[in-house]
């Protein structure tokens, strides 16, 4: 590899961090530090009406009592911050704007309603609407104004939203470590809102511009965010940018194999989904924690670095040091990784 490894882990700060995002977070660590790189923790809190208060606090001692130290975060302030996204609201807009004057993105002023009954039109004739160069030119937006009517409507201070002109016709070649190369055919994707009427870019925008400025090499997060990899891709492209690489991680499935692994799953086992006890500011509800349960943050690290990935030899305990030697990305699994409650307790029971 030849510039400095670069990884870091971006959650949002909706409520406490699952286990699934202390595995994200643990195999950014292990990959970093295998390779001599830096581990950024950035806090992606541009969507104000899902913050929770207390879940930033709760990510930053969570990933503390696993033992995964971020080198660059917030508190941790170096050259590439702040870390915090709230914070660098100024940068996205001027990076949105760029992307209209670069023909990539145009303003779209469509309301709400008007969207649901092109929908619900769409629905009707037993099709699905996509906000793209199918219905582009019966919508309100600037690819369809002249420059006098679109001064007109952005003085006029009706909300309107930035979208990214997604191309017609075009088969995209993404490549992903640990599941290859992916074909997608542009002419099912939406054109996506990169920033908001609020003023607030989107997760898509914020995202891609923070990995670009904060010299970002390599994206490894869940498989949840397969999907958007085609418009991050196409983001990059239009930007002119080089796109790190990416990796996305199996899902971590119920201990029945079914579906995605959730907080309800843990209330039912009697078995922490959390590293630690949350009590959730609204509800005053509290879910439990392995730390208040009296587990070892090693047998849970243990626990996670096996959930999806394994070394290949017989060894079944690791320190994290020993880990950050053996890790590779390449030896994560594809298919989902499925949950079992008694691991953990098998992992503390041979520390
Ligand atoms: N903010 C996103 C999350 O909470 C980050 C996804 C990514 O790593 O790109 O999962």
């Amino acid at each position: 590899m030849s510039s400095k490894v670069r990884v870091r882990f971006a959650p949002s700060p909706t409520g406490p961090l699952h286990i699934g995002g202390v595995r994200t977070a643990l195999y950014n660590y292990l990959f970093a530090k295998k390779h001599g790189g830096d581990f950024v923790l950035r806090i992606e809190d541009t969507d104000q009406n899902r913050y929770v208060e207390g879940a930033e606090d709760y990510i930053v001692e969570s990933l503390n009592w696993c033992g995964i130290p971020f080198d660059e975060g917030p508190g941790k302030e170096k050259g590439f911050g702040p870390y915090r996204q709230s914070e660098r609201k100024d940068k996205y807009q001027k990076y949105a704007e760029k992307l209209i004057e670069s023909g990539n993105a145009y303003y779209a002023f469509d309301t709400s309603e008007e969207l649901d009954a092109h929908r619900k039109d769409h629905e009707a004739e037993g099709k699905t609407f996509i906000y793209n160069w199918h219905n582009r030119e019966k919508l309100k937006n600037s690819l369809n104004m002249s420059q006098d009517e679109l001064n007109e409507k952005l003085e006029s201070g009706d909300d309107y939203v930035i979208r990214f002109k997604s191309p017609k016709d075009e088969i995209l070649k993404l490549k992903d470590i640990i599941r290859g190369e992916i074909e997608i055919d542009t002419n099912i994707l939406d054109d996506k809102v990169l920033f908001k009427s609020d003023g607030m870019p989107t997760y898509h925008l914020a995202n891609i511009v923070d990995d670009h400025l904060m010299e970002i090499t390599h994206v490894i997060r869940g498989e949840e965010w397969l999907p958007s990899l085609a418009l991050h891709f196409m983001l990059y492209r239009a930007f002119g940018w080089q796109a790190p690489e990416f990796a996305h991680l199996p899902l971590i499935m119920k201990p029945q194999g079914k579906g995605k692994l959730s907080k309800r799953d843990g209330d039912k086992m009697g078995f922490p989904v959390f590293p630690l006890e949350w009590k959730d500011p609204k509800s005053g509800e509290i879910s439990a924690g392995y730390r208040e349960d009296g587990y070892f943050p090693e047998a849970v690290v243990n626990m996670l670095a096996f959930l999806g990935w394994n070394p290949g030899t017989e060894q079944e305990f690791f320190s994290l040091e020993e880990l950050t030697k053996v890790f590779e990305l390449e030896r994560v699994h594809k298919g989902g990784a499925k949950f079992d409650p008694e691991k953990t307790k098998w992992f503390q029971q041979h520390y």
